[in-house]
């Protein structure tokens, strides 16, 4: 396997992490009720709020989304967001007409600065192996029906690249301002597999 896929469900690290956690917990030195809730709050709150803000000046400036579709690397560390396993990204515009979404099928590598911690399911095999051959299935599953005229385009992270999705802007959003339409930036949008929130 490629080494810059990290993070692997069953690689070596996970394995040593999981028999720690199984220790410092039976020593009463963590709760892991605790642990689970500091990886949500990276999985769900802070981590993916800052792709939103990246989507979200995307959706309100059209300079900053030229800047975000020919160079994402670099535009999103215009707000501040870089670092590990966001170095070379690249930004996937959804239309009426294409419709992205993103697999690891290797493991599970993921944008981290810009999304946080990857959701379980898309670290899992049937997810990695399904969005791949039946895609326009494995989005009905998440509630995203596309119409027939849409091309569903997976895109497989390689080695290097990270993939965010730039969601469509949801119609009836003109007068919200960018902080409001961060909020209807999910996580699962990001990856694409749904749409953004309908206000
Ligand atoms: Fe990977």
């Amino acid at each position: 396997m490629n080494p810059s896929h990290r993070s692997s469900p069953d690689s070596d690290a996970a394995i040593r992490v999981r028999a720690l956690e199984a220790i410092l917990t039976e020593k009463g030195l963590i709760d892991p009720k605790a642990l689970d809730a500091l990886v949500d709050t990276y999985e769900t709150k802070i981590g993916p709020r800052n792709g939103a803000k990246v989507v979200a000046r995307a959706w309100a400036d059209p300079a900053y989304k030229q800047r975000l579709l020919t160079d994402a690397t670099a535009a999103i560390n215009e707000l501040g967001y870089s670092g590990l396993q966001g170095e070379d990204m690249v930004v996937l515009e959804n239309t009426s007409e294409v419709h992205n979404v993103v697999v690891c099928t290797l493991c599970s590598c993921y944008p981290w600065p810009t999304l946080g911690l990857p959701p379980v399911w898309y670290k899992s095999a049937p997810y990695r192996a399904r969005v791949v051959s039946e895609p326009r299935s494995v989005l009905k599953e998440f509630g995203t029906e596309l119409p027939e005229t849409v091309e569903v385009r997976t895109w497989d992270t390689t080695a290097e690249l990270r993939y965010l999705v730039l969601p469509e802007r949801p119609p009836g959003t003109e007068q919200m301002t960018e902080a409001q339409l961060a909020e209807l930036v999910t996580r699962d949008s990001m990856i694409g597999v749904t749409r953004a929130v309908k206000p």
